[in-house]
């Protein structure tokens, strides 16, 4: 007999969890606040599963959402929303992105026949929101993460180089150019809405598109995964952060400019075109030498220049042996001279780089986005 057990921890439903059954989360009136209780359910693709689902929403409403769980294969999903886009146009960018999914699918030698993706659509006159849900499955949802972030970088690449390409990429971005993809969701966990439900509202939106079955996220009886590794080939795991704020564009490809656990230092790397200026500037206004290297400081962010420069702007002269070196920070947008001199070593001299030299590096970052609500579930 089936446990109709209901949890209000997640962590109750998925200890008492079987193999073969999913997690549910359902969202429940409390005091004052929509919250959530959990409850398992067989694998809901079989007749079983299907009827006790169809029991639960009897006596809890049609608010389910399957959870994530991180070890479990799990299909292509993505969250688009926004509040501040024209329905045709978004729509549009909902299809842009599938097809994007369905080329990366026969990249890996897989037939986009046998993997459907499912439009859900839950926008009203407010909001524009929709849920795409389908392909084959991956390792587990952080692989999914992955895939979307290195999607992601294609199309602000495709942006910035102006390159040509067959997608129409501005259907991605809303009225203010904000990008409409969810990046935010691929963490631990996650609650994503199953079809033909609605949050726990007085207007209620139900997501629409599929049967409830086919919106399933992770499948239990599948013995097939891709898999999908960062941009960088490294193991995904569990994040919030957006892929522009994970990797930047140094020499011609993406460098990751924040770690997710673990130490790293600077590497070669040849400067981004849009940078490109202000070293040719830097290297006249040194007065003396060359610039001889360029490194990328993952953990800061910034380049540094090694140069064959004596000439000092903290001891304001040439030295005898000892070489400068600079600093260039973009996201400051900040350079400053350093120096390898003993007595110079703590110090900086700030450079005057004349602010239109940014101009080029700054229309490229304004197309980088700020979306800092977090949501709960989708
Ligand atoms: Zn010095």
């Amino acid at each position: 007999m089936q446990s109709n057990k209901t949890f209000y921890t997640l962590q109750g439903a998925i200890d008492s969890m079987k193999d073969g059954e999913h997690v549910l989360a359902c969202d429940t009136q409390l005091s004052g606040r929509v919250g959530k209780k959990f409850m398992t359910c067989p694998y809901i693709k079989t007749e079983k599963g299907l009827i006790h689902l169809k029991r639960l929403i009897k006596l809890h409403g049609p608010h389910f959402y399957e959870i994530l769980l991180p070890d479990r294969a799990s299909r292509i999903f993505v969250d688009i929303e926004t509040e501040n886009g024209v329905y045709e146009n978004v729509k549009r960018g909902v299809e842009t992105f599938v097809k994007m999914l369905q080329m990366w699918v026969e990249s890996q030698g897989s037939i986009v026949e046998n993997f459907p993706f499912h439009i859900l659509d839950s926008s009203n006159e407010k909001k524009c929101s929709f849920h795409v849900v389908g392909g084959p499955c991956l390792k587990n949802p952080y692989h999914v993460g992955a895939l979307i972030r290195r999607l992601t970088l294609f199309i602000y690449s495709a942006r910035y180089e102006e390159n040509q390409h067959n997608f129409d990429f501005e259907s991605l971005f809303d009225k203010d150019g904000n990008y409409i993809i969810d990046e935010q969701i691929y963490t631990h966990n996650r609650q994503f809405r199953l079809c033909n439900m609605c949050k726990l509202s007085p207007n209620p939106r139900y997501l629409k598109g599929c049967t409830t079955p086919e919106s399933l996220v992770q499948l239990l009886d599948s013995d097939f995964h891709l898999t999908c590794l960062e941009i960088d080939d490294v193991e995904p795991c569990s994040t919030s952060k957006k892929a522009m704020d994970i990797f930047t564009r140094a020499d011609g490809s993406w460098v990751r400019v924040l770690s997710v656990g673990g130490s790293m230092k600077g590497i070669k790397a040849t400067l981004p075109d849009s940078l490109i200026k202000i070293r040719i500037w830097l290297e006249v206004w040194m007065g003396h030498g060359k610039i001889t290297g360029t490194t990328f400081d993952i953990r800061n962010g910034y380049y540094r220049f090694t140069t064959s420069c004596k000439k000092c702007q903290i001891a304001k002269r040439f030295h005898k042996s000892n070489h400068t070196y600079i600093i260039l920070n973009p996201w400051q947008r900040l350079a400053h001279q350093k120096c390898f001199d003993e007595n110079c070593s703590r110090s900086e001299f700030l450079i005057p780089v004349p602010d239109d030299l940014w101009l080029t590096w700054s229309q490229y970052m304004n197309k980088n986005i700020q979306i800092t609500t977090v949501k709960a579930s989708c």
